[in-house]
C-alpha cells in the first residue's frame, strides 16, 4: 500500500491570486490525516475527502498561514455533529504555544486537542508520526510521517537547522520550505532559501525534494532553479497533485 502525499496549499504567508496556504492531505489506504491548514485548505480538502473520513490533523506551527482555516474548519465538524454525521470530536495535534493562539483553538466540542512536544510519538490510524523542533520564531516542529509503504518528512518553517538534515536523513519524500531566495535572505532570515532546501536535501540524502511555501512575488521556476543547482532532481509542489511516496 501506497503513501500519498496530496499537496492542497503551498503558498505563504498570504495565498496568491487562486491560491491557498499550506496544507497537506497525507493518505494510506483508508487512513487520511490533514497536515497543516491554512487559508484556502478547507474548501480544497472537501474535494478529497469529508471531515468525517479525517482520521486527525496535524499543526506544524500557529503562525496564520498554517491554522487559520481550523478556525472555520471547527464550524463544519460542530455542525456536523449536530446531523450526526460525526459522532466524536475530530483529532488535533498542535504546538502548545503561543498560548493565546493555542486557546483560541478550543471550541464547543469540534477538537479533542492534543499538545506536541519535542518527543512525542504518535499513530494516527495506522500512520507513525514524530517531530522535531524547527527555528522559527513560534514554536515549530517538523514532521515525519512514517507509512507501511514510505516516509516523508515535512520541514515546516525553519531557518537553516542542522537538526532538519538529521531529521529527514534518507526520506523517501521530502517537502521543504522555500519560502525565500538568496538574494533576499538577509541578516536574521526566519525560513530557507531555495539554495538551503537544496543543501539540506543533498546532505539529507533524501530520495525527492518536493518545494513548497512559495512567496507570491517569486516566480516558482526561478525558485526551483536555486535549488537545482545543489540538488538537481528537485521539483515544484504541484497544489491539486497527488504524489506517490
Ligand atoms: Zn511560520
Amino acid at each position: 500500500m501506497d503513501v500519498k502525499l496530496t499537496v492542497l496549499g503551498n503558498h505563504g504567508p498570504y495565498p496568491g491570486v487562486g491560491g491557498a496556504c499550506s496544507g497537506y492531505l497525507v493518505e494510506e489506504g483508508e487512513n487520511r490525516v490533514l497536515v497543516d491548514c491554512g487559508s484556502g485548505v478547507f474548501s480544497r480538502l472537501q474535494q478529497y475527502t469529508g471531515l468525517e473520513n479525517l482520521k486527525g490533523i496535524v499543526i506544524s506551527h500557529l503562525h496564520s498561514d498554517h491554522m487559520s482555516d481550523l478556525l472555520v474548519l471547527r464550524y463544519a465538524v460542530d455542525i456536523m455533529q449536530n446531523k450526526k454525521r460525526m459522532d466524536a470530536p475530530l483529532n488535533l495535534f498542535v504546538p502548545s504555544q503561543p498560548e493565546d493562539d493555542f486557546d483560541r483553538l478550543n471550541y464547543k466540542n469540534a477538537f479533542n486537542i492534543n499538545k506536541i512536544s519535542k518527543d512525542t510519538e504518535i499513530d494516527i490510524g495506522g500512520l507513525t508520526f514524530s517531530f522535531r523542533k524547527m527555528i522559527h520564531p513560534v514554536l515549530t516542529f517538523a514532521v515525519k510521517v512514517k507509512g507501511k509503504g514510505g516516509n516523508i518528512v515535512y520541514s515546516a518553517d525553519t531557518s537553516y537547522s542542522p537538526e532538519l538534515i538529521d531529521f529527514a536523513s534518507g526520506c523517501d519524500l521530502f517537502l521543504c520550505e522555500a519560502a525565500l531566495m538568496n538574494r533576499d535572505m538577509g541578516e536574521n532570515p526566519v525560513h530557507l532559501t531555495a539554495l538551503q532546501s537544496g543543501d539540506i536535501a543533498l546532505r539529507s540524502g533524501v530520495k525527492r525534494l518536493l518545494l513548497t511555501h512559495f512567496w507570491p512575488g517569486y516566480n516558482v521556476e526561478e525558485v526551483v532553479a536555486e535549488a537545482a543547482a545543489v540538488f538537481p532532481s528537485a521539483e515544484a509542489s504541484v497544489a491539486m497533485r497527488t504524489y506517490d511516496v
